[in-house]
């Protein structure tokens, strides 16, 4: 499960799911499911995004200036 914000310079504690992003990811690897949670903290969620490459692997992308400017309410989003 998640234990902290996802953002290596981040590293914020996640103790309440109170703002943020949460994503859930599912990976099949043989005969089992493998699932992954990540979570990005409200200051992250700002500046950075989630980037999934399609082996599945996902990672910390730059938002564009433009839109850094709305601050995000909690939002979960399932990725299967
Ligand atoms: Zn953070």
């Amino acid at each position: 499960m998640i234990s902290q914000c996802m953002n290596p310079a981040c590293g914020k504690e996640l103790h309440y799911l109170r703002n943020g992003r949460v994503i859930r990811t599912t990976h099949r690897h043989g005969g089992q499911v493998k699932v992954e949670h990540f979570w990005l903290c409200g200051e992250c969620h700002v500046d950075y995004d989630f980037l999934f490459a399609k082996d599945g692997h996902v990672s910390l992308t730059r938002r564009p200036n433009y839109v850094a400017s709305t601050k995000p309410a909690l939002d979960l989003l399932l990725v299967s």
